[in-house]
């Protein structure tokens, strides 16, 4: 019996799912990964997702290969490709992971059905999160909208049913695994289309996911405290291979569970952040019209700046031009890098609702179109977070001062010196609001606002009493 299993945000060989099962249940088993030619198309020629997951895949073919085995890689509209590939092998079942994005659901839909109709079928397994929708639920059985709440049940689930984290074994079989035929080779970037980024996502694959978590085991121990400040690196940087699956969540909640239990601070919180990645997962799947629309119906009503003097806005902020620093230090570091620390996602997603007053939605898709980690649970849940239009969201009457908020998580302004050298001249509190700098401050910088650096496009007070009123207008 054949069978074959599809890659897809699990790219990797250690604790996998769908990978035991196909193991444990066939004679032979072909792994394969599609490029699908629906996502790709949106993408520009230099995404530095498709290259992590390139440089991922190339791991993942040399360790089977260690195996004796190999991976296939295709790329077309990845529902051909899958059918026609279980045909080619004579597979009986394609073995995959849910994936809970809407898109995703659809396309595994058109998958099984197609399969069904050929004699074969679609076996999918809960691998990507350690507990689903249904399986945390309120004493009434509904989903939770309340953070707290919910981890607290997630909690005493994992407590009830420790299987949920045991791993799923994949180096025993390996003996099933289809041998790699004569000559085998993965197809170049460039043959996909694509071509290096010139600052790539490193490091990727599995040994990537685990260089970073080694790391950053040397100072979970200050992740408590430290989390909340950008120039420190002291959160984890493994988003981008939860999101692509290169190592497994519940090897990560195993881990933390131990020195969770021994009452450590760090392991604790950082488990939170994980449940968070469940949360907002939870919340997407249970209403997939937060996708497009707000949480909470009632702020679907919100009127959000429009017209040119908004676009203009927005593109100032989209650049980094907004003459706030730490909000145009995040966008450079997103910009630059494809990644931005959390807190800032949290200021800069702050800004463009609160003192801009543009809509989440355009903030939430340029957010998709650059982080590295990019995974619309997550985004969503973010923005709608900052933009008080979610679940569990910051109350609307709560708004985030840029420039405190600078102060206060960038006190010495170290990360807006890294990302805008332009104003690393600056000493003192200057760095935080340039505008108002003393004129010998402004001189021994060298700098003039207005020519070197922009001033701030908009009044944070004024913007303040705007969005106040623009929230307020819901009530009447
Ligand atoms: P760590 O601090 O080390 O956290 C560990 C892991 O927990 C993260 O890798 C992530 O998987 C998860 N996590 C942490 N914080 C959150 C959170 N608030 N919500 C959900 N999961 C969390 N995260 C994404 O993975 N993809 C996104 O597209 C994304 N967009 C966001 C947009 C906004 C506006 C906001 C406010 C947050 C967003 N986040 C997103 C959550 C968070 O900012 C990132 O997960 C985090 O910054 C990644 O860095 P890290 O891996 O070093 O995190």
């Amino acid at each position: 019996r054949n069978s074959l299993v599809w890659f897809r945000r699990d790219l990797r060989l250690d604790d996998h799912t769908a990978l035991h099962h196909a193991l444990r249940s066939s004679d032979r088993v072909y792994c394969a990964f599609v490029f699908d030619t629906d996502i790709l198309a949106g993408l520009p020629r230099d995404d530095r997702r498709v290259q992590f997951i390139h440089a991922s895949l190339q791991e993942l073919d040399k360790r089977l290969r260690e195996w004796g085995a190999y991976l296939i890689v295709r790329h077309g509209r990845a529902a051909d490709e899958i059918v026609d590939l279980a045909a080619e092998l004579e597979a009986e079942s394609v073995f995959a992971n849910h994936d809970y994005e809407p898109g995703a659901i659809a396309r595994d839909r058109e998958v099984q059905q197609r399969l069904r109709e050929a004699g074969r079928s679609l076996q999918s397994f809960k691998d990507q999160v350690v507990f689903e929708k249904d399986e945390v639920l309120t004493l009434a059985g509904g989903p939770f909208s309340v953070f707290t709440p919910y981890k607290n049940a997630w909690l005493k689930r994992l407590a009830a049913h420790p299987e949920a984290i045991e791993a799923f074994e994949t180096a025993p079989w390996a003996k099933s695994l289809a041998p790699a035929p004569a000559g085998h080779a993965l197809p170049a970037l460039e043959a996909l289309g694509f071509v290096p980024h010139a600052a790539p996502i490193a490091p990727s694959g599995m040994s990537g996911a685990l260089q970073l978590l080694d790391a950053f085991l040397q100072r979970i121990d200050d992740y408590r405290t430290a989390r909340d400040f950008p120039a420190l690196d002291s959160t984890s940087r493994l988003s981008v291979h939860l999101r692509f699956g290169t190592l497994s969540i519940r090897s990560l909640v195993r881990l933390l569970r131990e020195r969770a239990d021994n009452g450590k601070d760090g392991a604790a919180t950082w488990l939170s952040e994980l449940i968070w990645r469940e949360f907002y997962m939870m919340i997407l799947q249970r209403h997939p019209r937060v996708a497009t629309q707000s949480f909470k119906a009632a702020f679907d009503k919100v009127r959000w700046e429009e017209g040119p003097e908004a676009d203009a806005a927005f593109t100032a902020w989209c650049e980094g031009r907004t003459g706030y620093p730490l909000v145009d230090a995040a966008m450079a570091q997103l910009n630059e890098s494809g990644f931005m620390h959390n807190r800032l996602r949290m200021v800069t997603a702050s800004f463009l609702t609160k003192d801009l007053g543009i809509s989440w939605l355009r903030g939430e898709r340029y957010f998709a179109a650059r982080l590295n980690d990019y995974e619309l649970s997550s985004n969503n849940g973010g923005w709608q977070w900052a933009a008080s239009t979610g679940c569990d969201a910051q109350p609307w009457f709560r708004i985030f001062n840029p420039v405190t908020q600078s102060k206060r998580f960038d006190p010495d302004g170290a990360f807006i010196r890294h990302w805008l050298p332009q104003l690393a001249g600056l000493e003192g509190p200057a760095i935080h609001a340039p505008w108002l700098a003393k004129p010998a401050v402004l001189e021994r910088a060298g700098l003039v606002p207005g020519r070197d650096y922009p001033l701030p496009i908009v009044d944070h007070e004024q913007a303040r009493e705007r969005t106040l009123a623009r929230f307020g207008a819901l009530r009447e």
